[in-house]
């Protein structure tokens, strides 16, 4: 990992830029009265996708894939940001111009049974974007409707039927010809397959392939399965918790990944080969809150490969990875909202399902031989907890066992000669690639 150059912004060296996105945040619910954190979708996302590519956009539910693919085409407000089209920041765009831009970039979505509006025929479906836009006259419309039914594989008597009257497949294919009608540049495909059979996923992703091909369109494609993604994608970012944590050529990035999240994320896929000695990573846990995510490396509450402080490097890992255990679950704790007969109970000296913290104690460290060093530190968190300063104990253990994955941000890193990037400071010289995963699970 150590040959390496840092860059805060990457760009792609090959092929011309349609979009390109620095430092993109979304944001939610800034200002709540309930909990004045905001959610942090997007949380700082910088990259280029090339005109007539497919860029692959992966990562565990709830990580930010949907919400980043809504902003690049204005169905979300950016809280701060640039997305350039062409060198104009959309995210500057309003009223008349706004709606004008839109022609020119589209969405397919996941769902193809709630996507349509069953009280409207097919063709009124895919006339309306073209209806909205004032496009030409009607009778161009309807003609150019029935092109459409024919370019998606669809029949011309389908334009006076309902959508209810229509396979899974079919409706995919009327919202594609509806994605299609005002002639974009650029689709976001939301999950376009994985509400379909397998058999009707692949003429669909060849329908759209074929499509790419005629009209010269760029994708961004956003999949949870993977096995798809490396089938159609051209390039691949994987994201976690609101950032990229890996972009780069889809054929390399499954073969040689350089991520852990994204060492980790592959190594779920099920492997063929039952003879293959690939390792399997089980992440530990789900990810973080976007209200309250971590304050240096988004994915360091769950990385096998997490850098240890100098001190602790060679405490044996089952009590590593119980400390890592006893560190989520006091951030937990010091997260949840507390009832208010809870909050009485604690004023009032009583127990309460926030005291337990013995019984964590024990059922962490319990069966292993705790060193007197690492010892004082639990007992001394243990003391935060019971006098209910959770969030004291959160930040002591960060400050005693926390490492620069805990308090900075990393960098973005270009990998290969392709400009692949990765987000990790294990590609910084000093953090030598470790001789093995850390089993992120309880033994
Ligand atoms: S910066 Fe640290 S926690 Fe983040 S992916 Fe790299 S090794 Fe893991």
């Amino acid at each position: 990992m150590s040959e390496v150059q840092q860059t805060k912004s990457v760009s792609v060296e090959e092929g011309e830029t349609l979009v390109k996105v620095n430092d993109l945040k979304t944001y939610y619910g800034e200002g709540g009265l309930i909990d004045s954190n905001p959610v942090k979708a997007v949380d700082g996302v910088s990259l280029d996708i090339k005109r007539g590519e497919t860029l692959g956009l992966v990562g565990e539910s709830g990580c930010g894939k949907s919400t980043l693919g809504r902003t690049l085409i204005q169905l979300e407000n950016a809280t701060s940001g640039e997305v350039l089209f062409d060198g104009t920041d959309v995210t500057e765009l309003s009223g008349a111009e706004l709606k004008n831009w839109r022609r020119n970039s589209q969405m397919v979505f996941q769902d193809p049974e709630s996507s349509l509006n069953d009280r409207m025929t097919v063709g009124e479906i895919i006339r309306e974007p073209l209806d909205v836009h004032d496009w030409k006259t009607p009778r161009e419309r309807r003609e150019h409707v029935r092109e459409l039914l024919d370019v998606v594989g669809l029949r011309p008597e389908h334009y006076y039927r309902y959508p209810h009257q229509f396979s899974g497949g079919q409706r995919q294919r009327i919202g594609i010809a509806r994605a299609l009608a005002l002639e974009p540049e650029f689709i976001v495909l939301d999950e376009p397959v994985s509400a379909l059979d397998v058999s009707v996923q692949a003429q669909i992703l060849n329908l759209l392939e074929d499509l790419q091909d005629e009209f010269g369109l760029t994708y961004l494609f956003i999949a949870h399965d993977l096995s798809v993604v490396r089938h159609i994608c051209d390039r691949v970012a994987v994201m976690y918790l609101g950032h990229i944590m890996e972009l780069g050529d889809a054929e390399e990035l499954f073969e040689n990944p350089k991520n852990p999240y994204t060492i980790s994320l592959l190594s779920a896929i099920p492997e063929p080969d039952p003879t293959s000695d690939r390792e399997r990573i089980t992440l530990r846990g789900t990810p973080p809150s976007p209200r309250d995510p971590p304050k240096g490396c988004p994915f360091s509450t769950r990385c096998p490969m997490k850098i240890r402080p100098e001190e602790f490097e060679d405490v044996d890992v089952d009590l590593w990875v119980a400390i890592e255990v006893f560190r989520e679950v006091v951030r937990e704790r010091s997260r949840a909202e507390r009832s208010a007969t809870d909050q009485l109970k604690e004023m009032l000296g009583m127990e309460t399902r926030f005291s337990d913290i013995g019984e964590i104690r024990q059922e962490l460290f319990g069966g292993l031989n705790v060193p007197r060093n690492i010892e004082k530190h639990i007992e001394e968190t243990a003391g935060y907890i019971e006098n209910n300063d959770d969030q004291q104990a959160r930040e002591y253990l960060r400050d005693v066992f926390g490492s620069i994955c805990d308090t900075d941000e990393p960098d973005d890193f270009v990998v290969s000669d392709t400009g692949r990037f990765s987000h990790c400071h294990r590609h910084l010289d000093e953090y030598e690639e470790p001789d093995e995963f850390t089993p992120y699970t309880m033994r």
